[in-house]
């Protein structure tokens, strides 16, 4: 799995037409046209203002996430890619990701999307269980899942991402089985699967506060999560991701950039860049956000711009790294901070996490076991 110097780009599109009840991501519940249409007036114009400082640069990654970015027009999409592809170098090969809700998935979007280069559909689909959707507060149901992937599918797409969710309060694991089943056996090129965490500011965390709600034990979720990777590697998926499966070749190129101290720009509401060696944040507020664009200035809330330590930085070298099955590479690793990885971090951790963080073939990275206590590892090194 190479990851390149080019430029990653992410958008955010912050509406959906309804919040799910576990969801504690920047998003509102709208889908008021004008609003949408208003909003991707506000990117195209965020597109231009930032790409003076970043159009010298190759992107070979874009990602349109959310939210619910399909929940946008076709036409505004479009726009969008227009705007794109105008004012950055967008090289030819380039992985271009849309994610979408299965309830908003036209045909007329998707063919849209492939006119327009969007070569990569990630489903937010979380279930093949209708109880367990309507328990999520998903606005689709299983069949739209079905249906939005046969239509992709049909429309030209080969590249589909299927987000999966397990440890769900009242999923049995005959039911989290049949979830998985169901998505082998539509063959999506890649598989994210989530374990469902109960984030403050969701109404998930008012019920679980009020002791109306209880959280799946760890046990569990460990079981559901093993029981799932043992079925997509029988059917021939790489788990390359703590999170991810792909079939081979179809890793998520975007993400990778994430996981391997890669840089990306993020445009759109509360977007985070890590960027000409900086890290920030665009502002999460509409109305500030609206009135930078409107004021031709970059919305970046001044107060996110991070400088960390070189020490910070190598924690979150790590930290992203072992997220990788591969980990990373110690020569990346000095090439990045022109130190040693076993000058700065003692050798003795390979001793403390034996059988669970392994240093082989001049990488680090953690077993399958270490997986599961990734978070008490990683935390090691910031
Ligand atoms: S569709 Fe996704 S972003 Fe929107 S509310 Fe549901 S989980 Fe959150």
């Amino acid at each position: 799995m190479m990851t390149t110097n080019k430029l990653g780009l992410y958008l955010h599109v912050p509406f959906c037409a309804r919040k799910c009840r576990y969801c504690d991501f920047l998003s509102f519940g709208c889908s008021d046209s004008k609003v949408l249409s208003e909003y991707s007036q506000a990117l195209i114009r965020e597109i231009r203002i930032r790409s003076k400082d970043w159009c010298f640069r190759d992107v070979d990654t874009v990602y349109i996430g959310g939210g619910t970015p399909s929940l946008m027009s076709a036409w505004d999409m479009g726009k969008i890619m227009d705007a794109l592809r105008e004012n950055f170098n967008i090289v030819k090969d380039a992985e271009i990701t849309i994610e979408g809700n299965p309830a908003t998935l036209s045909d007329e979007k998707m063919e849209r999307y492939l006119r327009k280069g969007i070569n990569r559909l990630s489903l937010g689909v979380q279930s093949f269980e209708n109880d367990v959707l309507q328990y999520l507060g998903r606005i689709h149901n299983k069949n739209d899942a079905f249906t939005s992937f046969q239509r992709a599918k049909k429309a030209g797409f080969s590249n589909i991402n299927m987000d999966i969710m397990f440890a769900i309060p009242g999923q049995s694991m005959k039911m989290w089985k049949d979830t998985v089943r169901q998505c082998i056996f539509l063959k999506p090129a890649h598989i994210s699967l989530y374990s469902l965490q109960i984030e403050e500011g969701t109404e998930f965390y008012e019920l679980y506060k009020d002791g109306k709600m209880e959280a799946v034990p760890e046990i569990q979720d460990r079981e559901m999560y093993h029981q799932a990777l043992a079925m997509m590697k029988e059917a021939g998926y790489k788990h390359y991701e703590i999170s991810n499966a792909a079939l081979p070749g179809f890793e998520s190129r975007h993400n990778l950039k994430y996981w391997s101290y890669a840089e990306y720009l993020g445009l759109g509401l509360g977007a985070s860049s890590f960027a000409g060696g900086s890290r920030f944040k665009n502002t999460s507020r509409m109305h500030e956000y609206l009135t930078a664009i409107r004021e031709h200035v970059p919305p970046v809330d001044q107060e996110s711009i991070e400088n960390y330590s070189q020490r910070e930085e190598m924690g979150i070298f790590v930290f992203t790294g072992l997220r990788k099955a591969e980990g990373f590479s110690l020569d990346h690793f000095h090439h990045v901070f022109r130190k040693d990885f076993f000058d700065v971090y003692d050798e003795d951790i390979l001793k403390k996490y034996k059988g669970l963080l392994i240093c082989a073939d001049g990488r680090l990275y953690l077993s399958e076991h270490g997986m599961d206590v990734s978070n008490r590892i990683m935390a090691e090194f910031v």
